[in-house]
Formats: structure tokens, sequence, C-alpha cells
């Protein structure tokens, strides 16, 4: 197993793989709960959670167990044929979410293309537009995946360009700008796409009534309001998914990460039956989307959730987190910001690259990423206790104080 130095293998990524990562310079080999062993054997401290997709930590014994029971049982049918964990999942997905009905499906990329489809369906079939005009308001700075509808309304060049010709349809307009979306909004409009809070934006935290005011001008304009949840969801931010901070309840809901436990990709759209229920059979679907194994895992995944409260666990040690670092008093910091465990930090610009903080916290056992140049995310596993944030905030004073 060992046949390879961790040098060797960073070398045989870079000559065998496309470049199209920039990894911190660590090769992972084995990994528990907030804990992962770099292949000489050394231990750090997973401040990332592969992009909040560990929320339960690693390897969670229950969701692991789930996933060896099913795989002794029934892995993949397609959905040619029914199944018997996809009806249990569902029923169960809709229960968390509130909403009437869910549409598998596996990454990230492909629910918000589900939803983009939902949105569009809805826009001729229910709301009446006439055919190919629908427009989706989406914001400056979003991150929805990497698909090329997707990068199509990108704003960040570096994930766009060279990809076009771009799907046209989508309206870009400034985050945390009501006024922006107020003018956006015309008869064509059937939806408005957000992330509650911009993880790859840098944590961006839109203001208090944000949420709610997209709600109304929704509601009053006949306009579906689609949370990405992908990474604020399954308790990241302090709540089960982050729109839960305001009184506003997305018309439809956007999951993956998280929901499939850190251990395989499941990703899904909720929403009610008006919505929903545009979808006939072969209009849309995805091979592996409901498959036994993600179901069973995603099931798991949601129990350890809730059974862990890890909500409150999120909420409470986040604000915990969020102040010591704030207590720093660094000079090197220009601001923290975030909302439960889902923290950035902000570098003043005398500070120079993240990317010099990033690599002395791994070599002093914290494995954090950059966003952009100037912002380090911190984002632990949900099951992180306070004695290990302590010890990871004497790690970051040294390096940031
Ligand atoms: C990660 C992420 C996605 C894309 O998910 P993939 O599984 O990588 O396709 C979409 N939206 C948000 C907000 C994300 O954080």
């Amino acid at each position: 197993m060992k046949n390879y130095s961790s040098k060797k293998l960073m070398e045989i990524e870079h000559k065998y793989g496309a470049h199209n990562y920039h990894p911190l310079e660590v090769v992972i080999s084995e990994a528990e709960g907030i804990w992962v062993k770099d292949h000489e054997g050394k231990r750090y401290i997973d401040m990332l959670s592969a992009y909040s997709a560990v929320n339960q930590g690693h390897r969670h014994p229950a969701i692991i167990k789930a996933l060896k029971d099913q795989a002794d049982l029934l892995t993949l049918t397609s959905r040619a044929f029914f199944n018997d964990k996809w009806p249990v999942f569902a029923k169960k997905l809709a229960g968390l979410t509130g909403k009437e009905m869910v549409l598998p499906m596996n990454t990230g990329a492909e629910a918000v293309e589900t939803a983009i489809k939902t949105m569009r369906k809805w826009g001729y079939r229910v709301k009446g537009v006439e055919k190919d005009k629908a427009e989706i308001i989406v914001f400056d700075e979003n991150f929805h995946g990497r698909t090329t509808t997707i990068v199509s309304f990108s704003t960040d060049p570096l994930a766009k360009d060279d990809y076009g010709p771009y799907t046209p349809g989508f309206i870009v307009v400034p985050y945390n700008d009501i006024k922006a979306v107020k003018k956006a909004v015309n008869k064509n409009t059937v939806g408005i796409l957000v992330e509650p809070i911009q993880g790859e934006a840098g944590v961006i935290v839109p203001d208090d009534g944000y949420l709610n005011e997209l709600g109304q001008i929704a509601k009053e304009n006949n306009i579906l309001l689609a949370a990405d949840e992908i990474q604020t969801g399954f308790c990241r931010t302090g709540k089960l998914f982050a729109y839960m901070y305001e009184n506003t309840v997305p018309d439809i809901i956007i999951m993956g990460k998280a929901l499939g436990g850190g251990v395989f990709p499941v990703s899904a759209v909720a929403a009610d039956e008006n919505i929903l229920g545009v979808f006939e059979p072969g209009s849309h679907g995805s091979t592996f989307g409901g498959n036994p194994l993600g179901c069973a895992v995603a099931g798991a995944a949601i129990d350890v959730l809730l059974n862990e409260n890890l909500s409150e666990k999120a909420l409470e040690l986040g604000s915990y987190f969020m102040e010591q670092l704030k207590n720093l008093n660094s000079d090197k910091i220009e601001l923290v910001r975030g909302k439960g465990l889902l923290i950035g930090v902000v570098l003043k610009k005398s500070a120079g690259k993240a990317r010099t903080y990033t690599t002395r916290l791994k070599e002093k056992g914290l494995l954090c990423k950059e966003t952009h140049d100037w912002i380090i995310r911190f984002a632990p596993p949900l099951i992180i206790k306070k004695e290990e944030i302590d010890f990871a905030m004497g790690k970051i004073a040294e390096v940031l104080g």
C-alpha cells in the first residue's frame, strides 16, 4: 500500500492527472471523525470537510454501516425498475424539507441543473411564458457548479472563460441588492436562484431580511425562489438549512454535499407537487439517481445530523470559534464572518496571499483551503468538540496571531 512516498504520489498525479486543481501538498490516506492522516502517518484536523460534504465527520460508523449493509444487498437498479430504498428515502427527505416531492440526482451541479429545468418547464407550462423566453435571476460571484449551462452565468473568469458559446436566459445582478432584483424582474422571469450564504465567493453573508425580500418579490411576481443549499444545508450554518434564519420558505430547495455523508455522491431537489409535478416520465433523469446504495447512505447521513443535534452544535461552536478568531486581534486579519461553522477569515491586503497561511497551517496540522487569494475558510466537521477548536486555535494563533 505504501509503495510510493507522498512526494512520488504528487509527482505521479501531476504527470497523469489533468491540472484542474491545485491541492495543498498533503497526501491523505486515512481519516476518522475530524482527523485525517497523511501517507507518512502525520495527523491533521480537517478544517474544510470537503467543502462541507463531510459535516457528519469522516467515516461516521452509522453511515459506513448503512453503506456496507446495503452493498451486501443491492446497489443499482436504474429507475427502469423500482427499488426498495428510493421510496423510503424520498419520503424521509420530503418530510425533512417539508416539501411534497423530491427528485434525486448525484452531484450538486446536477441538482442545480434539475432546478433550472424545473423553473423553466414550470415557467412555460404553469406561468405561461412564451416559448424559449424564460429568464432566471442569478447573482454576482455565484457558485452553482461546473456544467456548461451553470458556468454560462458564472462571473468568475477562471470558471467561465473559453467554455462558450454560453447558455442564454440568465440575468446576473449584484448579491445582497434587492433593488437590482426588482429592476431585473419582467414577465419572462421564472426563477431566482440564490445561495443563502455565498460559500465559494468567500463566505459572504447577506443582510438580515434579504431572503425574505427575495421571497416577497417572488410571490408578488409569480416567480419561483430556488435556494442552493448544497454547501449551506444540513446544519452547516447552525440551522438544518440556512434559509431557516428567515421566514421565507424557498419554493425549491437544492441539496447535495453532506446529503451523502461524505461517503457517496447524493443530491436532490425538493419542491411541492405543483412545481416538481412538471416532469413526466422520460423528461429528466439519471442512471444513478435514486440508487439504493446512495439512498441508504443518505438516509443514515440525515439520521446522524438529527440524532446528534448537529445544527445546535454548529451554532454553539461556530459562535465560539468565530469569537476566538476575532479575539486574536491579528494585524493580518481584516474581518471574520460567517454563520455556524461556515467561517471566512478575510486577510488584510498587507498580509499577503492566503495560500502562504494555509500552507503554514498545514505544517502545524490544520487543513484549510483559501478561497480567492485573501480569504481562508474554516469549516470543520460539525462533530468537532470545543477542546478541539481550542487546540486548533492554538495553531491558528501561531500562524495568524
Ligand atoms: C459544491 C457546490 C455546488 C456543486 O456541487 P458538485 O457536487 O461539486 O457538483 C453547487 N452549489 C454550491 C453552493 C456548492 O457549494
